[in-house]
């Protein structure tokens, strides 16, 4: 998938107001730019058009996980999340959106000259664009394992969304997608299953769900929380622990999961197929859960939802 270059006049928050995306520039010597010291997040927003509101998806989750993982890098935000979550809101009523949305926030080493050394300079944007599906998995993806492995946490820690880091996800997605494949696995250095080039995995076994834990160099990604939850409710037994590569291949389902993914099947790794090849029912179910809880429609979920009411005059 590629997104497409939003417009140049959306409205983004950038040092401390808001300007259109064209005039939210940084210089060729910014130290984040060339050496990779920044955080991000991605945050989903879905129009609700019965509600006449977009539903934002855990940004308080996503803006405490950027605040914390900011400061691995010595990031400051100074901004709280409920401030965060009020500028991405504001962001939502400027611009209009009445599509479902991408947030994305950057905090970075701001200072510009030439050392690598990071000081107290730092900076924040945040900037929300029309977003729509970013992997087609209506009929199952095919995924490789790549032979790019995954940053090790005491290199790069990927539990944050670091800027740099991120080049290890490149990487391996160039590779998977010149190899044919919709998406990378990364294993990491002692050849276990980590996750997705940008998003996390998961393995149905004799009913159970299964998937790396917090210490396998993954991400620890918020949708991976709420599917942890959608199957905790359901009485789905989910286990945290290392998954070897063979597992991939004996696998009875396989899905991914991440803000931008959503949950994605796996119906083929390294093209050998996932049980029958096509979407299994544990996966097909918290699908549709997630699906439902995320556009704000199950009360059980609603917590999850910042509802932006777009066109609420009050708020204007
Ligand atoms: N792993 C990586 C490497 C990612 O880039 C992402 C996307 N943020 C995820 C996992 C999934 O995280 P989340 O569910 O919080 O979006």
């Amino acid at each position: 998938m590629i997104s497409h270059e939003p417009d140049p006049q959306t409205i983004v928050y950038f040092k401390n107001r808001y300007m259109p995306l064209a005039g939210a520039q940084v210089g060729i010597l910014t130290h984040a730019l060339n050496y990779g010291t920044g955080v991000f997040e991605g945050i989903r927003g879905y129009w609700n058009a019965a509600e006449d509101a977009m539903m934002l998806v855990r940004p308080f989750e996503h803006y405490e996980r950027w605040r914390s993982n900011a400061r691995i890098l010595g990031i400051d935000i100074p901004a709280l999340p409920e401030a965060l979550c009020d500028i991405t809101a504001e962001l939502c009523l400027r611009n209009g959106f009445t599509t479902d949305i991408y947030v994305r926030p950057l905090a970075f080493k701001a200072a510009q000259r030439v050392g690598v050394s990071p000081d107290g300079n730092d900076a924040f944007a945040i900037a929300a664009m029309p977003f729509g599906v970013y992997l087609d998995s209506e009929k199952g993806l095919h995924a490789g394992v790549s032979a790019w492995r995954r940053v090790e946490d005491n290199a790069i820690p990927g539990r944050a969304k670091i800027c740099g880091a991120y080049v290890n996800s490149a990487l391996a997605t160039a590779d998977a997608k010149r190899s044919g494949f919709d998406e990378a696995i990364f294993l990491s250095e002692n050849g276990h299953v980590a996750e997705g080039a940008t998003c996390n995995i998961f393995l149905v076994r004799g009913g159970r769900l299964i998937t790396p834990g917090a210490s396998d160099n993954i991400l620890e990604g918020i949708t991976r929380a709420s599917v942890m939850t959608l199957a905790h409710d359901l009485g789905i037994p989910v286990i945290e622990r290392s998954i070897d590569r063979s597992e991939l291949y004996i696998a009875d389902e396989i899905f991914f999961t991440g803000t931008a993914v959503e949950i994605a099947p796996v119906t083929k790794v390294d093209h050998r197929p996932v049980g029958d090849a096509s979407i299994g029912p544990i996966t097909g179910t918290l699908r549709q859960l997630y699906h439902d809880a995320t556009r704000g429609s199950l009360r059980a979920y609603r917590h999850w939802i910042h509802p932006v009411p777009v066109h609420e005059p009050a708020l204007r």
